[in-house]
């Protein structure tokens, strides 16, 4: 799963201290992310071509290299279309050493070589060396928020509004789900929590009480109001994914609204008043209509891209089978054998890790 960083550690204790060089800045706003092609991080492998984005044709195959840190080679192409609105990109961004062939971009054909590569391994969070000498005016004001560290580098969030516009134009917004294909897996984690934070850190700038500018306390992850004392603390959701298993057999669902995406399992948030326990047996009859017995808790998953912490239970079947389905929610939901489920990479999600868990025939 995406926590899974080993031997990289998350440090969430509240001990801020000024940013140096090496650390990473989250330059965040609106459920973006700005990243800039990868300097001394090498990227990550080569590539072939790749499929093209949404409008460039490309066919990719270039072969870039970090300016330094280890010649990484971004290369081959994911999409272009999902770094930005604008369809192809630039071939062989990836650094300032040899560089990727391909094309350069616009919206016709050409071979957009590295473009892809961004989206998937060469983009990267700045660092702080990266924005100070980008964007000084971001480290005004106090500077960047600290978020927490991983090992010896510290994160550190500034809303993307305090750089100016030529400044901002220097990197690229990416969606924050853009973390799921991110080259660096225990960065990709890094970086959905920071979301979460700074996310937090954005919508609670003013307190809800009186109005006022919310400050950062100095002596925990707290934002004070100033005006009438009001204290906030990071906000977490709880919620449940939910394994239903009638035997061999476990209930696989697909959300309604989104195509194209894997099987999943039934999903939703805590309410207020529930017990996780009443959660799990409340969003099956929502979304299925069956009844459920023996809940029993797997593991659970910090989930920064909707801000939850995820309680994944694996339950039986109670009675009836018969699927009455919620429509608003679900497209599909259906009783799969064991023996026809594919197999699930599990190196992203609780969800994706319980389905094949259960394939798998271990003990659960
Ligand atoms: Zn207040």
């Amino acid at each position: 799963m995406i926590q899974d960083i080993g031997p990289h550690k998350l440090d969430n204790s509240f001990n801020p201290r000024p940013p140096r060089e090496g650390d990473y800045i989250l330059i965040y706003g609106d459920e973006k992310v700005m990243m800039c092609a990868g300097e001394g991080e090498g990227g990550s492998g080569a590539g072939g071509g790749g499929r093209a984005g949404t409008s460039g044709a490309g066919a990719g195959g270039g072969v870039g290299a970090g300016t330094s840190g280890g010649g990484g080679a971004g290369a081959g192409g994911i999409g272009a279309g999902s770094v930005g609105s604008t369809g192809a990109g630039a071939g062989g961004v990836s650094g300032t050493g040899a560089g990727g062939a391909g094309g350069v971009s616009g919206t016709g054909a050409g071979g957009a070589g590295g473009a892809g590569a961004l989206a998937a391994s060469s983009l990267l969070l700045p660092r702080y060396e990266q924005l100070e000498s980008l964007a000084p005016s971001a480290l005004d004001g106090g500077g960047p928020l600290y978020l927490f560290n991983i090992d010896a580098n510290a994160f550190y969030y500034t809303a993307s509004g305090t750089l100016a516009e030529d400044e901002l134009r220097r990197f690229t917004p990416m969606p924050m789900g853009s973390f799921r294909t991110y080259g660096v897996k225990w960065q990709a984690f890094a970086g959905i929590t920071a979301c979460h934070l700074a996310g937090w850190y954005e919508r609670r700038r003013l307190c809800g009480k009186c109005g006022e500018v919310t400050k950062q306390s100095t002596k925990e992850r707290m934002l004070e109001c100033p005006g009438c004392g009001a204290m906030y603390y990071p906000r977490i959701s709880p919620a449940v994914i939910v394994g239903v298993t009638d035997g061999s057999r476990l209930l696989l669902t697909r959300y309604a609204n989104r195509p194209g995406t894997n099987f999943a399992l039934i999903a939703g948030f805590c309410e207020i008043g529930e017990s996780v326990e009443d959660t799990v047996r409340r969003e099956v009859m929502e979304e299925v209509g069956v009844r459920v017995a023996n809940i029993r808790f797997y593991k659970s998953q910090p989930w920064g891209f909707s801000g939850s912490l995820l309680m994944g239970f694996y339950c039986d079947l109670e009675g009836s089978d018969a699927i009455t389905l919620d429509r608003n929610e679900l497209a599909v939901a259906e009783w799969v054998d064991r023996g026809d489920i594919a197999v699930t990479d599990t190196s992203i999600s609780l969800t994706s890790e319980m389905i094949e868990t259960f394939r798998r025939g271990s003990d659960i």
